[in-house]
């Protein structure tokens, strides 16, 4: 048997040839990508349980014949645990579960988990080092190339006042980095190279593939920022296949979440359905779902449908459109950290468009320290003195980092100045209005940059 096997392809190539060519031969067909796994969109979120922002659109999405997939992230193992007693990893093996459970409700199972860890604080660098940015980066890149979406969906990348979880703005950048790398043949090429051999243990066998659009959804406040950015879809519609309102649909996928809200899911248990109803009003599950475009490489109107211009198949790799860097005095200063990074991030991906507050926001604990980052850039050819100083709201404090300082020739310094804010006065009929603080930098006497923030104290906060 195995002679005859290994013989009979040359016979059929050399009576091919006498024949004059393919026409005599049956044609193999190569092999192709699992189309089990091919989506027409994917969400990318943090945690566990965050899928449930757009759980009602996907409901939508998939009455539609769309094929979604979703990435969650972290396995949410530093979060509570309302159900029973296991915490860290074990916590977290159970919330992989509920989402998965949550998501198979809508009849998802294309959901797979990067290998991030939960990092409680609102700066987006944090969580992208503490994840691990490349290995998760490089995972995600490969599930793009598995499942070949046409559309993104996650979170804003941003700084915002409102939830603002550092790991929610993560999982953003990296989808957006991701959707302009895995359509780049020399972006992790060993997950696009063919197999050297039949067993090949290493390559993958992957082909690169551009992602068509990528669209944000807000945790922020913000929604004056955020309004005619993008499409917006009511919840309230009736679902064609379930008879069932789309928000209905995301609040029973949540059920799921038992680790996270036992005792709410306890209580709706007893509610019947007018009281279901009133509930969802007041807690947000009815309010409309709202997106912001990121960018589209196939055209379409900002407020269009989320599938306004996709056609099947591929499109050819989009290096994305790397704007200049802003012109800069000889001697500047500029706020750091997230802020900067941000501002760099969206020049460097073509997101002009994307809402960002002007002047930059946070959410802070109250009574709470500010920690404001800051460039000082020097580009002449001698060292030069300058002089920090912070313009505060009545009862703050300057704690640390406001001065005199030199900076070497042709040096990028990082600084940093703490203030120390009151808590707003307890006036419970409205909201105390965000407070304004100023960082004014000099030299030689003259103004070198001033920098606001706007800054609201709140009874609970994540740390800056
Ligand atoms: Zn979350």
């Amino acid at each position: 048997m195995s002679r005859f096997a290994s013989t009979l392809p040359i016979v059929s190539l050399a009576a091919s040839m006498l024949l004059g060519g393919a026409a005599a031969q049956e044609p193999a067909a190569l092999p192709s990508a699992d189309q089990r796994y091919k989506v027409d969109l994917m969400l990318v979120v943090a945690h566990p349980d965050d899928e449930g922002a757009a759980t009602a659109y996907l409901a939508r999405a998939l009455d539609e014949h769309k094929r979604v997939a979703v990435v969650i992230s972290t396995r949410g193992s530093s979060g509570a645990n309302k159900a029973g007693t296991e915490q860290a990893a074990a916590l977290g093996d159970i919330r992989e579960i509920e989402a998965r459970n949550a998501l198979a409700t809508l009849g998802i199972t294309n959901v797979w988990f990067l290998d991030g860890k939960d990092t409680a604080s609102q700066n987006v660098l944090q969580s992208l080092a503490n994840w691990g940015h490349g290995v998760a980066l490089e995972k995600l890149v490969r599930l793009i190339r598995l499942t070949r979406p046409e559309v993104i969906l996650t979170f804003l990348p941003g700084t915002f006042i409102g939830e603002d979880h550092g790991d929610h703005q993560a999982c953003g950048v990296l989808a957006t980095e991701a959707f302009d790398l895995a359509g780049d043949p020399t972006t992790f090429p060993e997950q696009v190279a063919g197999p050297a051999n039949r067993r090949e243990l290493f390559l993958e066998n992957l082909r690169p593939w551009q992602p068509k659009k990528i669209y944000y959804f807000p945790d922020a406040d913000r929604e004056d920022l955020f309004r005619g950015k993008g499409p917006s879809y009511s919840v309230k519609e009736i679902s064609k296949s379930t008879k069932q309102p789309y928000w209905r649909i995301s609040f029973d996928s949540f059920r799921a979440h038992q680790t996270q809200a036992k005792e709410f899911l306890d209580s709706v248990a007893q509610m019947d359905e007018a009281q279901i109803e009133k509930m969802a009003a007041s807690d947000g599950w009815t309010d409309d779902m709202r997106f912001v475009l990121g960018k589209s490489l196939v055209g379409g109107s900002v407020t269009g449908d989320i599938f306004d211009g996709i056609t099947q198949g591929a499109i050819p790799f989009g290096r994305p459109e790397v704007s200049p860097e802003p012109a800069r005095p000889e001697l500047s200063v500029e706020l750091g950290g997230p802020y900067s990074f941000y501002a760099d991030f969206r020049r460097a991906h073509g997101l002009g468009n994307l809402p960002h507050p002007e002047p930059p926001e946070i959410a802070l604990q109250a009574p709470g320290t500010l920690v404001i980052p800051l460039w000082v850039r020097n580009r002449t050819a001698k060292t030069q003195e300058i002089t920090l100083s912070a313009v505060l709201p009545a009862g703050g404090t300057a704690q640390s980092g406001a001065g005199k300082f030199t900076v070497a020739a042709k040096q990028v310094a990082s600084a940093r100045i703490e203030v120390n804010l009151p808590a707003p006065a307890e006036n419970s009929a409205k909201k105390p209005e965000p407070q304004e603080v100023t960082v004014r930098a000099d030299s030689n006497g003259q103004s070198i940059g001033e920098i606001k923030l706007r800054v609201e104290l709140r009874k609970r906060a994540l740390p800056q």
